[in-house]
């Protein structure tokens, strides 16, 4: 038999049902994993008694006959969800030591439907970055490596931790959160799957919050059959977020085990062919077109006009809101607290002690951004900019159902390339920002190795809450391209 560690999620599921192992033995193989490659540095907490101890539980509901759609499944949670009686971070300083006393929507579900939580895992700071480089606990190491050089590689970001720990079959899965690519981007970077559900499927409820408007909770696994099953449980409408949807949650596996794309119509959005993409990226997309064509889809082309302005409107909307949703860490309800002669100094003390670099700049930008006299020409017009980008995808949608480009215009760099210059790294963004801040659900999918042996994804979005022919088309996408590639020593 495969390792246990080997096994995908669906694999894992029968594993168990047909008792080959318990939900203890499986969790204690993961556990051991954890050890094995702590060195990524891929985790903030881990939680092996809890680990042990949900596994136990999980095991006894098997036993009477109860099990859930992803019982005793061990899974990793970004420490951006609120964990109940577990610390949660958000890889920042201010809240080192804050641990909640309830527990977020999406994880509630998971465990309700029989997971087991083996860690909380890193990220950039409050989910701003790209790199996981921002966060307080250090960076988190990709276990991909370009061939003959040893150099540490980025994860991406910023749900580096759960993407890697994925890679390095720590776990068949993990969360991560979406704002403007993060679960996509180190997706693409690590060579796994990830998923940014349509705004509002998954609920944001003890979701630590950087930008409301956008920040989706989604999954990440090997394989795009894993990416559904873990949907099902994540999604479904929650009173408590008011933006979450209220729709029934489709049978997204089902979904996903169907790649007949035959008569689909694929959009390849023009204005994506932009400088800066590697050719090897390029070459690959239209790879990826022609692997679809040949499953039976039919490629059009489309065009998203208002693409080039996505990014720039992006961060002006993500830092204002990511402004006002900091000004809660104010050192006196959660987490650090310096203290200082009077409440004024408490608070200068506490948040600039608690912020890291970046969230510093994203929280200027954005007050700035919604000040008087800036409003009107900054943050109205982004959000102007963000209502034709959402019209531009409408219109694209009725010629096509689904589009296809790449996910990042790079393979994973190195640790300190990209990073003097914010700008440079606010870029790897570019093809994932415009699905966000039209909240539109996108998919990355590893499709090929570069020179360097690195992977590399492609992207495919899809109508606000059709998950399901995403779904279809992704699978399509895995069965043609044949990925299959692991990182060396993994
Ligand atoms: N890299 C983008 C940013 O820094 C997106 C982050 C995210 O999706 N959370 O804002």
């Amino acid at each position: 038999m495969a390792a246990l560690t080997d096994l995908t999620i669906a694999q894992l599921t029968s594993t168990l049902a047909q008792k080959e192992a318990s939900a203890v033995e499986v969790a204690d193989a993961h556990l051991a994993k954890l050890d094995e490659h702590r060195a990524l540095n891929a985790f903030i907490t881990e939680t092996p008694d809890k680990a042990r101890e949900m596994a136990k539980a999980s095991d006894a509901r098997r036993a009477k006959g109860e099990a859930g759609l992803l019982e005793g499944v061990p899974l990793a949670i970004k420490d951006l969800f609120c964990t109940e009686g577990v610390q949660t971070t958000a890889a920042s300083n201010i809240l080192k030591g804050f641990v909640p006393q309830y527990e977020s929507t999406v994880t509630a579900n998971l465990w309700k439907s029989g997971a087991v939580m083996v860690g909380k895992t890193n990220l950039d700071e409050f989910a701003m970055g790209s790199s996981n480089m921002t966060s307080h606990f250090g960076g988190v190491e990709n276990p991909w490596k370009r061939k003959g050089d040893n150099r540490k590689l980025v994860p991406g970001g910023s749900s580096g931790g759960s993407a890697a720990a994925v890679a390095a079959y720590m776990v068949p899965g993990s969360t991560g959160t979406d704002t403007g690519g993060s679960i996509r981007q180190p997706a693409a970077f690590c060579g796994i799957v990830g998923l940014k559900p349509t705004y509002g499927r998954c609920s944001r409820w003890g979701v630590v919050a950087f930008a409301s408007s956008l920040d989706q909770p989604g999954p990440f696994a090997r394989t795009v059959e894993d990416t559904a099953l873990l949907l099902q449980a994540m999604s479904g409408h929650d009173p408590k977020d008011s933006t979450s949807a209220p729709l029934p949650v489709p049978d997204f596996a089902a979904a996903a085990r169907n790649p007949d794309i035959r008569g689909m119509k694929v959009g390849i959005p023009k204005e994506y062919r932009v400088d800066g993409t590697s050719d090897e990226i390029v070459a690959l997309w239209a790879k990826g077109m022609e692997m679809l064509k040949a499953a039976g889809a039919e490629p059009v082309e489309v065009s998203l006009p208002h693409t080039k302005y996505a990014l720039p409107a992006y961060y002006i909307v993500a830092p204002a809101e990511c402004s006002s949703n900091l000004a809660r860490y104010d050192g006196v309800r959660f987490g650090l607290r310096v203290p200082g002669k009077d409440l004024t100094e408490l608070y200068e003390n506490t948040r600039g002690a608690g912020f890291g670099k970046e969230t510093r700049r994203r929280i200027l930008i954005g007050t700035y951004v919604l000040s008087a006299g800036y409003y009107d020409a900054y943050y109205k017009k982004a959000q102007q900019i963000r209502a034709l980008i959402a019209r531009d995808f409408k219109q694209a949608f009725e010629t096509c159902d689904v589009l296809l480009t790449p996910t990042a215009p790079t393979a994973a760099f190195a640790a300190g390339e990209q990073m003097d210059d914010p700008v440079s790294m606010y870029l790897n963004d570019m093809f994932t920002i415009p699905a966000s801040m039209a909240g539109l659900p996108g998919i990355s999918v590893p499709a090929g190795l570069d020179k360097d042996g690195l992977p590399l994804g492609l992207q495919l979005i899809g109508r606000s809450f059709d998950e399901e022919t995403l779904l279809r088309a992704a699978a399509a996408l895995e069965k043609a391209a044949a990925f299959g590639a692991r990182p060396a020593g993994y």
